[in-house]
């Protein structure tokens, strides 16, 4: 769990923590010092102008009061503002990337009387301050400026945090602000192997600049490969260090196999119409990146995606698995999204009403009462009620405890999926190709084309298939292990009881609340089938399920009729993970990791990669509302040789080589 900063405020205003005796920036003149120190020093304005990357990345140590980051994000404006008078704005670098490390986030109050004493940063601050995360540790990515400001903030230490993080050989990070307490006062921030962990994500001739001027601190860097110097300080301070990154260390987070390639992204084929495809498609317009969709279907969000409520909320489990990780960040993630698509003027019917799972069964009194006892989640994100709270929340008398996700809710995914096109298409302007069967796809030196009966379609860069229970309709990926799940929904009557409920609840299916005097009623749970055919045994399921479990509940003993129902065949893998990465044949990898086989990980002959551009994007079941768009930002980050939001263990717990490594490590392949 993290920890909060203990702090007060001195009489001059500046916060100062407690638990390390020093103050977080100077008293006084701590923008004009922060400026100065960081931003200048490492000489950011220039180097935006001259870079090779269309983001520039910084990453710092220790975030506090963000006003590092809110210096540098106005600096960027003003920055951006120049460049558009000038026209240049297809040259220079065009998004901001900051990545900072921070073990006791200051509480919201704190961080918001902190902030007060810079009004020239207050229209920077307060989207700060509205889009602060809870205290989970992890990444939370945090997108300003309709992504053209990032904000990778790393609740957790920052050792840890860097030495989980998931990149590429050529490193992420373009200037460091080494910003934490007193070297005196905090050694963790100025050890040894942080700074070799620095090394590993930084990229060529990336620099740094701190306040303090120590000399282990300086030498430390050196000797993880920072030419560091001593420059003037700030005002009165004698001395400061800087320095530059002299050797590229060629390290990666992941073992070969799991590698997440980066590409060119010039004009993207997205294979899909539901919630996936259009997540892909805003990640990539964010970036400025030209795509194109094509869907079988008539119109968006005809498959899986096509309920009339889908019911969001995050799958946690009592211990901090990948699994975990995964859903609670993306959880964090879609809320934010969607929230900002909400206030941008794109609408879907939705309501965060919450999410109440009912222990309607021993088992999962047994999960629940296991999640209680390891206190692993934010209140904020996850809590237990007793059977009276949570009445309480539901307004209706069902008897069970449970536990509550209070940002959870509702929303209408075809509404959402239209919302996100729109969106992105406002971005970086699309063509979308309903009705359109894609039978075949063929990679040539131009690139990838898209064969239908009567068309060839391209050339592309890269193809993502986002064809859920489809994705694997082609020759090269015929081999996806897909698990089809077929459901089920029923839409039924509200009654003036069953109105009365507030939030969503799950059981072993959900129910949500009244929506057009309906409620949705489902899902049934079928393997081995593709039809996506309603049937009246599939509605009495449901309705049996229903009261089976609330046989003496009054919302849900006097419903009207089932009027309407709709069917999809889900696409799931055998962990009930996503998949998002580039395509991996089966045959290559048996081939250049054969010594998987003995056990032997790191002796492997060249990985071949006749299909490179192809990429997969599937496998959310009936979670793609909450984990599809930040598993899209990952995919779309790795592609773009950006820093990624998700952490190793987690990218390599939805990559696609993950079934074909499993099972060469047992020797089954
Ligand atoms: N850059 C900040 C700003 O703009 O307000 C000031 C940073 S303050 C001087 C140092 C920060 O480092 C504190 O917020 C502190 O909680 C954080 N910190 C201390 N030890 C840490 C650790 N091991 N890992 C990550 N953050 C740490």
């Amino acid at each position: 769990m993290i920890k909060n900063a203990h702090i007060h405020f001195n009489d001059l205003g500046t916060p100062f923590a407690n638990d390390f005796s020093d103050i977080y920036f100077s008293n006084g003149d701590g923008l004009a010092e922060s400026h100065c120190v960081f931003y200048e020093k490492n000489n950011i304005d220039a180097r935006l102008q001259n870079h090779d990357q269309p983001h520039f990345v910084i990453a710092e140590t220790g975030f506090g009061t963000g006003l590092n980051f809110l210096n540098t994000w106005q600096r960027f404006t003003d920055y951006l503002a120049r460049q558009q008078v000038q026209n240049q704005l297809d040259k220079d670098v065009k998004r901001l990337h900051f990545i900072s490390f921070e073990k006791y986030p200051l509480q919201i109050d704190d961080l918001s009387q902190a902030l007060k004493v810079w009004p020239s940063l207050s229209s920077f601050s307060d989207q700060l301050i509205k889009r602060y995360p809870i205290n989970l540790a992890g990444c939370h990515r945090l997108e300003f400026e309709k992504g053209r400001v990032i904000l990778d903030l790393y609740f957790g230490d920052a050792l840890e945090s860097i030495n989980a993080m998931s990149f590429s050989q050529t490193g992420i990070v373009d200037a460091w602000y080494l910003d934490g307490f007193a070297p005196s006062k905090n050694p963790d921030m100025w050890q040894q192997s942080l700074f070799e962990s620095m090394a590993n994500i930084s990229r060529a001739n990336a620099t740094l600049s701190t306040f303090t001027a120590a000399g282990f601190v300086r030498r430390g860097l050196i000797e993880a490969g920072f030419n560091t110097t001593k420059t003037n300080g700030f005002g009165q301070k004698r001395d400061m260090l800087i320095g530059q990154f002299e050797h590229v260390k060629n390290t990666q987070s992941a073992p070969a196999y799991f590698n997440q390639d980066s590409s060119t992204l010039k004009n993207v084929a997205v294979i899909g119409g539901g919630i996936a495809s259009s997540c892909i498609l805003y990640s990539l317009a964010k970036r400025g990146i030209a795509s194109q969709l094509f869907c079988q279907d008539e119109q968006p969000a005809m498959g899986a995606s096509h309920n009339v409520q889908g019911a969001i909320y995050p799958h946690l489990q009592a211990k901090n698995s990948p699994h975990s990780e995964l859903f609670a960040h993306s959880f964090l993630y879609a809320k934010r999204l969607y929230s900002e698509l909400l206030t941008n003027g794109f609408s879907f019917d939705h309501d965060w009403c919450g999410v109440l799972q009912h222990a309607v069964k021993q088992p999962l009194a047994d999960k629940h009462q296991n999640l209680a006892q390891k206190q692993l989640w934010p209140t904020q994100l996850m809590r237990n009620v007793t059977a009276e709270q949570g009445d309480e929340i539901a307004g209706v008398t069902t008897g069970y405890s449970g536990v509550f996700f209070e940002q959870g809710g509702w929303v209408n995914p075809p509404q959402l999926v239209n919302a996100m096109l729109n969106a992105a298409n406002s971005l970086t302007p699309f063509k979308s190709t309903f009705n359109c069967d894609i039978k075949q796809l063929k990679k040539t030196e131009d690139g990838w084309f898209l064969l239908t009966n009567t068309e060839q379609l391209g050339p592309f860069s890269d193809v993502i298939i986002c064809a859920g229970e489809h994705s694997d309709a082609f020759e090269q990926t015929k081999a996806l292990p897909i698990v089809g799940v077929r459901g089920q929904v029923s839409h039924v009557q509200a009654s003036e009881q069953s109105n009365k409920l507030k939030t969503v609840l799950c059981h072993k299916g959900y129910f949500t609340p009244a929506y057009l005097e309906h409620h949705c009623m489902g899902a049934t749970f079928e393997k081995n089938t593709k039809s996506r055919q309603v049937t009246a045994h599939d509605n009495q399921l449901n309705q049996e399920q229903l009261l089976n479990f609330y046989k003496q509940s009054e919302f849900a003993t006097t419903l009207g009729n089932i009027t309407s129902a709709k069917a999809a065949v889900r696409c799931t893998f055998i962990d009930h993970l996503p998949m998002a990465g580039q395509w991996c044949e089966q045959s290559d990898y048996t081939q250049a990791f054969a010594n998987l086989r003995l056990g032997k990980r790191y002796q492997y002959e060249p990985l071949k990669k006749p299909q490179q551009g192809l990429h997969i994007f599937t496998g959310f079941g009936a979670r793609a509302l909450c984990s599809a768009p930040l598993s899209a930002e990952h995919l779309i980050s790795c592609l773009n040789n950006e820093p990624r939001p998700l952490s190793e263990r987690v990218s390599q717990a939805i990559h696609p080589a993950r079934f074909i490594v499993r099972d060469l490590i047992r020797n089954k392949i």
